[in-house]
Parts: C-alpha cells; structure tokens; sequence
C-alpha cells in the first residue's frame, strides 16, 4: 500500500541547505519532520560531482557549518570525497537518519487551500502532507546539457560533469572536453596525462586565478583538534577577506584591474605560446563570471595532446564533432561541464501554489522571492538558496545558515500566531524587495563586466547573485518581517464541516 505521512515540516533536498534546515530545525525543537532526496545517499553537490579533481574552491574552514567544525580538513580547498565525508557525518552527528526518506523524488507539490498544508507527491508513489515546505534542491543540482544535432548517434562516451561515469576509461582516448567553466577547469588538468588527446571546446575564455591549495599540517589540525578557538579564527579570517572584497564586485568593479593582472600573469607563467595565450585571455571584465581557482589548468593547456577549440560544439557527426566555426575533431567521448539548470530549476515546475499556478509560471518573467525565500502566492513554503542568493566570492554556506535563521523565525512566527495559519509573502512586498536588489544590480560588475554568464536569465537579468556583503544578508535574514506577508487563515466553509465531525468523534 502507497505510504502517507503527515509532518510539520517538509525538507526537499539533502545537500548542504537540507541537512542544515534539519539540523536547525531540531535545534528549534521541531521532529516532527522528514527530508525527502531523491537520491539514494546524503550530500547534493558532493555526492553528485564525483568527477577527477572535484574540489571546492572556497577554503574547506569556511565552506563547512559554523555549528559543525571540521579540525580533519585535509587540504586548505578540500576534495569532494572529504566533503561528501563530512555532510555524512553532519547527517550522523546531529541524529537526522531517522528524518531521511531517501529514494524519494518530490513529482508534485500543491498547496491545499482549504487544509491550509502543502501535499506532495513522490516518483516512489508515496505521500506527504507538510504544514511548511523548505525546498532545498540546490541551484546547482540538475544538469544541463545543450541540445546538439547528431549526440544521440555518437558512438563514444558521453556524460556531464555532474553524471561521471566511472566505468568509461579514459585512458590512451581522444576526449572532448565541453565548456571551460568551473567544473571544466578542474577535470582537464586532472585527465590531460592520460588521455591520447584533449580537445576543449571553449565558447568564452574564464578568467582564472592560481589556487593556494595545500596539505594542512598534522600540527595545524592538532591545533584546530585542541583549541577549537584556533579554527574559528582561522574561519573569520577567511571569511574577512572575502567581505572586504564585495565592495570591487558591487560598487567598484574598476578596483578589480589589479586582479586581472594576477590572473594574466598566472597565464602567462604556464603559457608560452602567444597564439594560445591570445585564445585564453578574455575580453571582459575579472568576476563578470565567477572567477575560477587553478594553478594547473594552464599548465594542463600547454601540454602538446591538449587542442583549444575557441568555439562551442555545433554538431555531432558520427565520432567527428563539429565546432561553430568548422573546426572537426574526432574523439572517442565527450564530457559536457555545461552547467546546470539555474534560473530555471526544474524543482519550479513540480510546485503549486494558491492560485493554481506552478512558482515556474509565476517566475516566467524571472524568479524573484523575498529576501531569498519567499514567492507571492506560495504560502509557507521556503526554498533555500532561492533568487538573488548567490557568491561570486565566499561560502554559500554562509547564507544558506542565514536563510536557516529566517526559517526559524517564520516557524516562530507561525507558533505564535497560533491554530492553522499561514504567511504568505505580499506581491507588494517582493517587488520592491526585488526593485531594491535589482536598482543596486546595476553597478555591479555581474551586469556591467561585458559578459554573459549563467547569473543572469533568459531576459538578462540579474536573478542569482546576492549584490552585497554576506554580514548584510545575515541581518535582512535575521526575522521575518509580518508586515510583508498575508496571514491565511482556513476558510471558513471549509472549517465548520471539519468543525462538526470533531464533535460528532468527541461526542
Ligand atoms: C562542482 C561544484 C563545486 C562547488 N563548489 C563550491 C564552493 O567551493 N563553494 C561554494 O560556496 N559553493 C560551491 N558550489 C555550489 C554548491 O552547489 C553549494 O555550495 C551547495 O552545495 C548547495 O547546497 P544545496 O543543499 O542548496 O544544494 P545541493 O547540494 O545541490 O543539494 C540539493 C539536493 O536536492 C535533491 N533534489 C533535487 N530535486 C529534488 C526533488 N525533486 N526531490 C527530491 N530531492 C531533490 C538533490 O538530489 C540534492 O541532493 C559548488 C557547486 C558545484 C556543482
């Protein structure tokens, strides 16, 4: 028999926002919860990213949970495999097993105007009704793969970053590498020795900075062991620089010059070749695109079996792919690191709210939700690194442990107002919260650098990026602000039929 369960809340995702939503969510004294993921594991990004090289590229010290310090990171921009290690860990450590409901995709959720809950549905046939959703299914968690005449003929190999697929061996074969952003730059370096040939088919040029990546010492992790004081300084250091630099990004993209020099010269140490290094430098301005970490992605390049095609993939023709500018390669498989599904996240499609229509409908002319959370017409219901959330430069954990406050409160707020209520954020309300980001959107380098990156959406504008210091977001995040938001309340028709099979049971 399908299984029905009903909870107070509903946690859709269990990468870094979902375990963090359970994590907080125990800490406000809530277990009356579940965590559905699709998968059959723990982890989002790091269970899903299991590609040679994958590495974060802000310091593990501060991409990790202020409230779940690590002293054991390995290396100052840890592996996936360590990362992946430690959300188990989270999962283990604060008792969320029994909230997992793993294997669970989430096909449909609608909201129930007259019970005043959300009811889901999952691809295992199993249902839920929530009081309040989190949907934390990650921005970047479904693949994107561009539609190319002539793939689906392909004889070879072909999978996205994000789908490694650990059976084929690369070793001694012609691969295509496709995309040059972040995920791209760190695959080609780790496969270029030993793969017969290397073709990157390269549309835009990233600007790319040398990565101070190191072991960290038995004595430094001693340190962090003995005097937890000693790690979270070493996490407020990390976290100060990169406040410090939001001004350059938000305000003053003209300081960013300085750093282009550094990643020039960190072009030119690797790249002799005039030729190649004219094919690498990028028209536009540094952090127009997020700036990517590698000091071995240019030595990677250099390499004689590595062929820079400066032109995306047009066409597939048999084993021969077809660059734009008519360029044919002949290859044995192709990896796609061509992103993923951001301002259109599928999880948008699957969600409806009180008018009848899905949060993709009500998005179509851009997402936009209030202070990051929350769209008009869905009432409690949260996503977590919603619109407008972003880094170009620090740990999205920073703000996803913000957006978890604001939960909090909403849950509060909710308590307080007492029975079966809910809050839904005012159309009011989110078009000026969404007026005020996108006017500051303006000076931003994102939309004036002279790019055209995956922040932005189909009608160019700023949907992703959050233009400001992670300390600002901490303090618009800090509560829920009832004058922006509708209290709902259960229709009266609906009430007192409820109303008189209650007595009729207690009677
Ligand atoms: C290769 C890579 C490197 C990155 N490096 C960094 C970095 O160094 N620093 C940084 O700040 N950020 C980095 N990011 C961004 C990263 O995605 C976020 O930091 C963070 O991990 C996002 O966590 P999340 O929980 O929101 O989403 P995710 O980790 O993507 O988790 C979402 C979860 O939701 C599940 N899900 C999705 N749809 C459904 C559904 N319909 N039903 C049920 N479950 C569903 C997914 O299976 C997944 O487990 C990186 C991203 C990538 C791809």
């Amino acid at each position: 028999m399908a299984q029905h369960e009903h909870v107070r809340v509903a946690v859709i995702g269990s990468g870094f926002g979902g375990l963090g939503a359970a994590v907080r969510l125990r800490r406000e004294g809530i277990t009356d919860f579940v965590v559905l993921e699709r998968a059959d594991s723990v982890g989002g990004t790091w269970r899903d990213n299991s590609y040679p090289g994958c590495a974060c590229d802000v310091p593990s010290h501060l991409y990790s949970f202020s409230f779940a310090p690590n002293p054991e990171w390995p290396r100052t921009f840890s592996g996936q495999e360590h990362i992946r290690a430690y959300l188990e860990h989270v999962a283990d450590t604060f008792g969320l097993r029994p909230h997992l409901r793993l294997g669970h995709e989430v096909t449909l959720m609608r909201w129930d105007r007259e019970e005043l809950r959300w009811a889901i549905e999952t691809a295992d046939g199993a249902s839920f009704t929530a009081d309040f959703v989190v949907s934390a299914t990650g921005p970047l968690s479904d693949p994107k793969t561009p539609d190319i005449p002539g793939l689906a003929d392909f004889p070879g190999k072909v999978f996205h970053s994000a789908r490694w697929d650990h059976d084929a061996d690369l070793t001694g074969k012609r691969v295509a590498v496709i995309g040059t952003g972040a995920s791209a730059i760190q695959i080609v370096p780790a496969i270029q020795p030993k793969v017969a040939g290397l073709a990157l088919f390269q549309r835009t040029p990233p600007w790319v900075m040398p990565r101070m990546d190191r072991k960290i010492s038995g004595a430094e992790r001693r340190l962090h062991r003995a005097l937890p004081v000693t790690g979270a300084a070493r996490r407020g250091l990390l976290w100060g620089i990169r406040e410090l630099q939001v001004s350059a990004f938000t305000k003053h993209p003209g300081e960013l010059g300085l750093v282009e020099r550094i990643a020039k010269a960190n072009m030119a140490k690797a790249i002799k070749d005039p030729a190649l290094r004219a094919k690498l430098t990028p028209s536009y301005r540094i952090g127009c695109k997020r700036i990517l970490l590698s000091s071995t992605y240019y030595p990677a390049l250099a390499e004689p079996n590595v062929d820079v095609i400066t032109s995306g993939l047009a066409e597939v023709r048999g084993s021969t792919l077809v660059a734009s500018d008519g360029t044919e390669t002949e290859v044995d498989a192709i990896i796609f690191g061509t992103g993923f599904h951001v301002t259109d996240m599928p999880i948008a499609e699957r969600v409806v709210g009180a008018e009848g229509i899905t949060l993709a409908e009500s998005w179509k002319d851009g997402m936009q939700a209030l202070r990051g959370a929350s769209a008009a017409g869905f009432p409690n219901f949260m996503t977590v690194i919603g619109p407008n959330t972003g880094l170009g430069n620090s740990s999205m954990v920073l703000m996803i442990e913000s957006q978890l406050n604001y939960m909090a409160d909403y849950l509060r707020q909710l308590n307080v107002l007492g029975g079966r209520v809910a809050l839904d954020a005012r159309t009011s309300a989110v078009g000026a919260w969404d007026r005020r980001i996108q006017a500051r959107m303006k000076r931003t380098v994102w939309n004036t650098g002279g790019c055209n990156s995956w922040y932005l959406d189909a009608n160019g504008r700023n949907t992703t990026v959050w233009p400001g210091t992670t300390a600002e977001f901490r303090k618009v995040t800090r509560s829920v602000d009832l004058s922006e938001y509708e209290v709902v309340r259960i229709p009266k028709r609906a009430a007192a039929p409820a109303k008189a099979v209650a007595e009729e049971v207690v009677g």
